[in-house]
């Protein structure tokens, strides 16, 4: 250990990098809040290579006196407390004086500043914090900051970033936020010289998310405005049956700054538990308004997370608005029946029915992320016993199920291997609550879940074709248009190989937008456009963590997913007859791909044994 030593300012600054700047983003974030506190409705962000290179900010906000930019870089040196009262009642996204200082000693920086009225401006350059030069300049009015080379001498940070697509999108992400916060500031985000962002002053929120994400999003949410008693609340949320395939889009601003809480989450989530189909989530982008002496912003560094006084009202107030734009916009599941003399004349059918029956919305167990359940690695051989066959259930309870009258581990799997062989013993008997088939074989009965078994059908049978390198596909009569948001247009190129790699036809469309000309032969069901937008979630957020090849087959999963029958779809007695056929053609009819049964049996001796008869 040894003598103690007073850290000089410039590795104290270094270490509070480490807790202020994690990354390119932070940077953005902490310079884009000097812009906005400074009083600018212009900013423009410049990157190179996802900040890596290159993050310059250029606002045109009140400027610093010569003095005050040389001031500016000194560790705890802000213009915006002078006291710790001012803490109570803080209004600036800064006061800790510690951003500048730190970023600057992580790069290479320099700051270029004018106020108004003033002939002269000021330029200061740095390197690593130290100050290499200062110089009086003529410049515009307010502050351009270019920081070059972000973590250059502090390499184990530098080697933590992700890829250049990554922090881009960080920075898209920050931006948008911010820009939804003030439509009256015109943001702009340029990315080696392309623009990505550019959001014009508005005057509505509204008019802001149209810019940011598009009409259709646009067109696809509502807006409320409610006080209660201690909060007031600002809200979007997207209309029934508008939801996404991820959290992305829930978004909660606290008097007007973007913040993150575990608590309003949570609001989110057990208002909308009961209603959303597994794996989607809701659009809701909040601002709440509350006075600022019941917060607590002062948690962490970077500011994101905050702290309310009493959490409790906070959350219930959250519910309630919520809920009551739920109740508004009639929000519950909808399940259209389709009409039952289709369901019966297709039965008569000889062959195979070609006209599928019109896709439907269901959505009560269409699952993209349950299965794409990252935590959940794929599970095989003993894993897959422990894991998915339900545990034995004692014969002698009484007030079992049916359905949860299933079979020890190792019959089960013994009876796999038997049933495999015996397909042309299986008689469908009937369907259950449209969704499962019953089938009798032999001994037992067989209970299938219709839309796992068709979703490996389709997996089987895509990932064949693509092996072969054949996909057939089939034009659309009208061709989809789809508007990709921001920080997506970014991978268009991505998406359009990823797609195309699959047998869907489609080239960029200008702009944002891509056009749809023709999709898989093997889609027959389903939404088209809920499809195509759901496969490019999946591959704007897994393409930077996933090895190509499992992303690939993540695709064909969404894509299965999304196309097959799902629960609760009538479906007609030959298409149960057909798709228990394919499913026993299939190499792995027991299993979706994430490991999910298909099948579940049962013993007629168990039943005997319930029914007393032995
Ligand atoms: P803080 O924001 O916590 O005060 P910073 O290190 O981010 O600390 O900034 C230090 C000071 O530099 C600010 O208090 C402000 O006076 C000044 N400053 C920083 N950026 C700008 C800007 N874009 N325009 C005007 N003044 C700025
Ligand atoms: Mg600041």
């Amino acid at each position: 250990m040894g003598k103690i030593n007073v850290l000089s300012d410039n590795i104290a600054n270094k270490i509070a990098a480490g807790e202020v700047v994690e990354r390119p983003a932070s940077v953005v974030k902490e310079m884009v809040e000097n812009s906005l506190d400074a009083g600018s409705t212009d900013i423009a962000v410049e990157v190179r290579n996802g900040g890596k290179d290159l993050i310059r900010i250029i606002d045109n906000g009140v400027g610093m006196s010569y003095e005050d930019a040389l001031l500016s870089l000194e560790r705890h040196a802000t213009s915006k407390i002078k006291s710790i009262d001012d803490l109570e009642t803080i209004t600036t996204f800064g006061f800790r004086g510690e951003a500048l200082p730190s970023i600057a000693s992580v790069s290479h920086f320099e700051l270029i500043t004018q106020q108004k009225d003033e002939l002269e401006g000021t330029r200061i350059r740095c390197e690593g914090g130290t100050i290499k030069d200062v110089e009086r300049i003529g410049s515009a009015v307010g502050t351009r900051i270019s920081i070059s080379n972000l973590f250059y001498n502090v390499p184990a940070r530098r080697k933590f970033l992700k890829s250049s697509a990554t922090e881009l999108d960080h920075i898209i992400k920050y931006i948008t936020w911010s820009a939804l916060a003030y439509p009256y500031v015109s943001f702009k985000l340029m990315s080696n010289d392309r623009a990505i962002i550019e959001a014009r002053k508005c005057n509505t929120i509204m008019e802001r998310i149209y810019a940011l994400y598009g009409k259709e999003f646009a067109g696809n949410i509502v807006e409320s405005k409610q006080d209660f008693d201690i909060i007031r609340t600002h809200t979007f949320i997207g209309k029934s049956g508008f939801t996404k395939t991820n959290r992305d889009y829930q978004l909660f601003f606290l008097n007007n700054r973007p913040i993150r809480s575990n608590l309003l989450g949570s609001a989110i989530g057990s208002t909308f538990r009961d209603i959303l189909p597994k794996g989607r989530h809701s659009v809701v982008i909040m601002f709440l308004e509350i006075n600022p002496t019941m917060v607590d912003v002062n948690v962490h560094p970077a500011k994101l997370e905050v702290r309310f006084r009493d959490e409790r009202v906070v959350y219930n107030e959250v519910m309630r608005c919520l809920s009551l734009m739920m109740q508004d916009q009639k929000y519950i599941p909808e399940i259209n029946m389709p009409a039952v003399e289709n369901f019966e004349s297709s039965e008569k059918e000889q062959s195979i029915p070609t006209t599928v029956q019109k896709p439907r919305d269901i959505k009560i167990e269409s699952s993209v992320s349950r299965f794409m359940d990252r935590q959940k690695p794929n599970l095989t051989g003993r894993d897959y016993q422990r894991q998915f066959i339900p545990k034995d259930i004692n014969p002698s309870t009484t007030d079992e199920r049916v359905e949860r009258q299933i079979i020890s581990q190792e019959r089960y799997i013994e009876s796999l291997k038997k049933t495999e062989s015996e397909f042309d013993n299986i008689q469908i008997r009937t369907r259950l609550f449209d969704t499962y088939i019953v089938a009798e074989a032999f001994d037992e009965v067989l209970f299938i879940d219709q839309h796992i078994a068709d979703e490996r059908v389709i997996y089987e049978k895509l990932r064949k074709q693509m092996e072969s390198q054949n996909i057939p596909s089939q034009g659309l009569l009208l061709p989809i248009t789809v508007e990709l948001s921001a920080s997506k247009a970014e991978l268009i190129d991505v998406i359009i190989e990823k797609l195309s790699s699959i047998g869907f036809d489609l080239e960029p469309f200008g702009g944002r937008t891509i056009i749809v000309r023709a999709m898989p032969s093997l889609i027959q069901r389903g939404d088209t456009k809920q499809i195509i937008n759901d496969v490019i979630d999946q591959i704007t957020d897994s393409y930077d963590n996933l090895d190509p090849l499992k992303l690939q087959d993540e695709i064909l999963i969404t894509t299965a997913c999304r196309s097959a029958i799902q629960a609760g779809d009538k479906i007609s007695d030959l298409e149960a007859a057909n798709l228990i056929k394919e499913l026993f053609n299939t190499e792995q009819p027991y299993m979706c791909p994430h490991g999910r049964p298909i099948i579940v049996k049962m013993k007629k001796s168990e039943m005997d044994e319930k029914f007393q008869r032995k």
